[in-house]
């Protein structure tokens, strides 16, 4: 496989379906932190990256990733489409969300400092990449809870072209900092997805986000085909649910759920004590759902889109 400097890699130039190693810098023993990627391109615009596995537990989004590798062929594409599905090796081979490198969020580095490690990786893939970009897609899960696939996006210009892909859309306020913030602020048509939860792969969610990209593909003439038009429900406003105590939680709602306020959304029970129901204090469509069972008070059970 041909390795490349990521200062030398220029999407501009490149041609053809290949699998490169992109170089990035030098750790503190002289090893070199270098990223898989995936090119399928004809060498012109629209140019897109997809990116999965900023945070290393995430491994939905690294799944989907190099999945779109092996399904969309050349001759179907219009663009250039860089894949991206492990952006943060360190973290990703440690099957943690950040590296214990220096323990960064590579997802808050991108227009910071570079001194660490992490914040050096973000800054050499945003200048030598995704600031070349048209479109960028990142590509999302839960942690210690499960999200129904569904698409964030930070700039209402979006909606129409988001709406190809996933039947929600939330309509995010900026995050500091975050790939697709620092991508929007350069103009570059950004999007979030989050799809399941962390250190598992749900394959039934993750075929749903493959056809939903390939669809955006289709109607951004990223790639040739049929665009299919799709029902989607967009939200502007998202309320976390607190745990009220600490103990064990079962939630009796499912993802997707509408529910009303004051509806019961699952028990906690007190370790060595009393179980206390917990109600819903607004209306909303259920988006994220805790799946761990051991919770802090004021740990988040629940997630709802309105
Ligand atoms: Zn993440």
């Amino acid at each position: 496989m041909k390795r490349t400097k990521i200062q030398k890699f220029n999407p501009d130039t490149i041609k053809g379906k290949k699998r490169l190693k992109i170089d990035t810098f030098k750790l503190a023993d002289d090893s070199v932190i270098s990223l898989p990627c995936g090119v399928i391109s004809k060498g012109n615009k629209p140019k897109i990256a997809i990116t999965g596995g900023q945070h290393g537990n995430e491994w939905n989004g690294t799944y989907i990733t190099q999945r779109l590798y092996k399904e969309i062929p050349l001759e179907k594409t219009n663009g250039t489409i860089i894949l991206l599905p492990v952006l943060n090796p360190p973290a990703f081979n440690q099957k943690t969300r950040v590296s214990s490198i220096d323990n960064i969020d590579l997802n808050r580095t991108y227009l910071g400092n570079d001194r660490k490690p992490t914040e050096r990786l973000g800054k050499l893939l945003f200048e030598n990449i995704f600031s070349k970009m048209d479109y960028i897609i990142d590509i999302h899960t839960g942690g210690p809870g499960e999200y129904l696939p569904h698409t964030a996006i930070i700039d209402r210009e979006r909606v129409k072209e988001a709406s190809l892909m996933l039947p929600y859309l939330y309509i995010a306020k900026s995050t500091g900092g975050s790939l697709i913030s620092s991508a929007e602020r350069e103009t570059i048509k950004s999007y979030l997805i989050e799809v399941g939860r962390g250190r598992n792969i749900n394959y039934k969610f993750v075929k749903q986000v493959i056809n939903g990209i390939k669809n955006f593909l289709k109607g951004t003439n990223i790639t040739k085909g049929q665009v299919t038009k799709k029902e989607t429900e967009t939200f502007l406003n998202k309320q976390k649910i607190p745990s009220p105590q600490s103990g064990f939680f079962k939630a009796n709602t499912k993802l997707g759920e509408f529910i009303e306020k004051g509806q019961t959304i699952g028990k906690i029970e007190k370790m060595m004590g009393q179980t206390k129901t917990i109600k819903s204090p607004i209306s909303g469509r259920i988006i994220y759902i805790r799946r761990e069972r051991v919770v802090a008070e004021g740990e988040n059970v629940l997630h709802l889109l309105y």
